[in-house]
């Protein structure tokens, strides 16, 4: 009889343990980046040992978040990176996903910190394989080069104003987003990055639940890949 009770003691804790690993959260951030941008604001990058990147819109993630606006993070260090999950998504990632840190690298390091930085905080809802599997289908849900290139947005290195930038996107995706800018080499505000908000599922576009507050000039730069952008300066 004792040992029964030992059992069941066990196993309560065991659950008590693994629902306190569990994080809750409201909805997600995805997180598209102007690559050029991100290569222009240190001044350097490198670009994966895969290749150069296309000119696009690049993920940099799908993060968690709390209505109170916080970001949980870090969950769940028993579930870590593991690229033998997602093997099957691997050409989609290294296209959609790549990794401009230094020194030049496939992008596991990238995926891994992510991964486990966000991802391991929406285990609520979705698994890993599910998780990067969502993040690229929202990639290609969401066309934003296409979408601007429509409004006459190109990345041409002119300045364009933020209110068509952001008139331009809600047209296209039928969402308010959140625009974040970063300074070039010369100086000139550009555009860096770009929060869609979506439902915990991760497949559903939603209105923002709050705004978060991210600073831009009125016009702001939209270029291209510099010649010399390439370098050693970021890296994670
Ligand atoms: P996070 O912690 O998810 O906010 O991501 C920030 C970290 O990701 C920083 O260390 C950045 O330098 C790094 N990072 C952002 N974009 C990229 C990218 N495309 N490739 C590699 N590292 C990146």
């Amino acid at each position: 009889m004792k040992s029964i009770y030992f059992i069941l003691l066990n196993l309560f804790i065991s659950q008590c343990i693994l629902s306190s690993q569990v994080q809750t959260f409201d909805f997600f951030y995805f997180v598209q980046q102007w690559q050029p941008a991100l290569c222009d604001k240190k001044a350097a990058c490198c670009y994966p040992t895969t290749g150069k990147p296309a000119l696009d819109f690049g993920i940099h993630g799908l993060w968690p978040v709390n209505n109170n606006h916080t970001f949980p993070s870090f969950c769940n260090e028993n579930s870590p990176f593991d690229e033998n999950q997602i093997l099957d998504l691997m050409s989609d990632m290294q296209k959609d996903w790549p990794t401009l840190a230094c020194p030049k690298n496939n992008g596991k390091k990238f995926w891994a910190h992510e991964w486990n930085k966000h991802g391991t905080c929406s285990l609520s809802m979705l698994d890993m394989h599910s998780y990067f599997q969502v993040t690229l289908a929202l990639k290609e849900k969401v066309n934003l080069l296409q979408v601007l290139k429509n409004a006459g947005i190109r990345p041409d290195g002119r300045s364009y104003g933020m209110k068509a930038i952001k008139e331009a996107i809600k047209n296209g995706i039928g969402h308010d987003v959140v625009i974040e800018c970063s300074n070039d080499v010369f100086g000139n505000n550009q555009l860096f990055q770009v929060y869609i908000c979506v439902d915990k599922t991760g497949s559903d576009l939603i209105e923002c639940p709050m705004i978060l507050k991210r600073k831009c000039d009125e016009n702001i730069v939209f270029g291209d890949f510099g010649s010399d952008t390439e370098g050693s300066s970021i890296s994670l």
